[in-house]
């Protein structure tokens, strides 16, 4: 078992490498497998939750969309996950398929909801992991989900990352076709990539997010400037608009509007909240009123 083990490792550091087995191999194994079943029985038993961070317009910073992003609270003495944590397990153990569905099923029903109480989105943006796009039903599985919660395909966006670009024709292709009913695409985590013009133009991209680590950097460093203006002149050079992540300070959001920035959002607008919460919130946020929701 603990050659076993020792081999798993010596696998996942790539081909022709050699692992002798440590005993902390087998603690991780076994934290990880129990972080595996205990995801298993959330997605199974209702343990997850979805909640939403606002995206504002640049400029009257009033609310205009919303980004999905999945929670795992505490539960039955298991303390809270961040997803940074458990999507990679999600993925590599091929859970993500169901539970990217339950996250894309559960916006658009909230998004229903939301619309039904007078709150007018223009859409809500869903994280996509590469895994997703390689299954076979994702196309359909979206479809559906609109037709039941009654959408437009344009109130839908997947984020991407732009390394499912080069995930091959068949990722390419599907992406073709989800953006020729209508739906959004949007790069994630811009900048960190390829971050290529030739992608932005050959790709049906309506949006970049402008990756958290660069907006940190305003306005103080001047190469984090550039960049991001460099950034925007691309995307506005094939009619791409900018959403910027992470935005936390008022000076950073001044220069974004100043540089063109169609979009933000970040901890100085709000963070992700529950869905009822978020009819309460948009009058805060519209009319350029924009503050630190710090109840919530
Ligand atoms: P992401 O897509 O880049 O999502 C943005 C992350 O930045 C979120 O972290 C959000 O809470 C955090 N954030 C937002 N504003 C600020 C800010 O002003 N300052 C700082 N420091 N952070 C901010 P979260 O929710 O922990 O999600 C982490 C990552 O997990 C996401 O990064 C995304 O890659 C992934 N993820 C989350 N939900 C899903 C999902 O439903 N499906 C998939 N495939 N991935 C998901
Ligand atoms: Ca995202
Ligand atoms: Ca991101």
């Amino acid at each position: 078992m603990n050659s076993d083990i020792a081999m798993y490792r010596a696998k996942e550091s790539g081909r022709g490498t050699i692992a002798f087995f440590e005993p902390q191999m087998q603690e991780r194994l076994q934290e990880r497998m129990a972080l595996e079943s205990g995801l298993q029985q959330a997605l199974a038993r209702g343990g997850l939750r979805v909640d939403y961070q606002p995206i504002v317009r640049g400029g009257n910073r009033g609310l205009c969309a919303v980004e999905a992003l999945v929670r795992w609270p505490a539960a039955n003495g298991m303390p809270a996950r961040s997803p940074a944590e458990f999507i990679p397990i999600a993925e590599e153990c091929g859970l993500i398929v169901e539970l990217g569905a339950w996250v894309l099923r559960t916006a658009c029903a909230d998004f229903e909801t939301w619309h039904r109480a007078g709150l007018a989105l223009e859409y809500v943006s869903v994280n996509v992991s590469p895994g997703q796009l390689h299954d076979a039903a994702f196309e359909d599985l979206v479809a559906l989900a609109l037709r039941e919660h009654g959408m437009a395909a344009a109130q839908l966006q997947l984020e991407v990352t732009e390394s499912v670009i080069v995930e091959g024709e068949a990722v390419s292709s599907l992406l073709g076709r989800l953006a020729a009913r209508g739906i959004r695409i949007a790069l994630d985590d811009f900048g960190t990539g390829y971050s290529s013009l030739s992608y932005l133009r050959r790709f049906p991209v309506q949006a970049i997010k402008i990756d958290r680590s660069f907006v940190e950097e305003l306005p103080g460093s001047r190469s984090a400037c550039r960049l991001v203006e460099a950034m925007l002149a691309m995307a506005h050079a094939v009619d791409v608009h900018a959403i910027a992540e992470g935005v936390e300070t008022p000076q950073q959001a001044r220069f974004l509007e100043a540089a063109g920035c169609e979009a933000m959002q970040g901890f100085l607008f709000s963070p992700a909240v529950q869905a009822p919460a978020l009819v309460a919130l948009a009058p805060q946020l519209a009319g350029g009123r924009a503050q630190i929701v710090s109840a919530l």
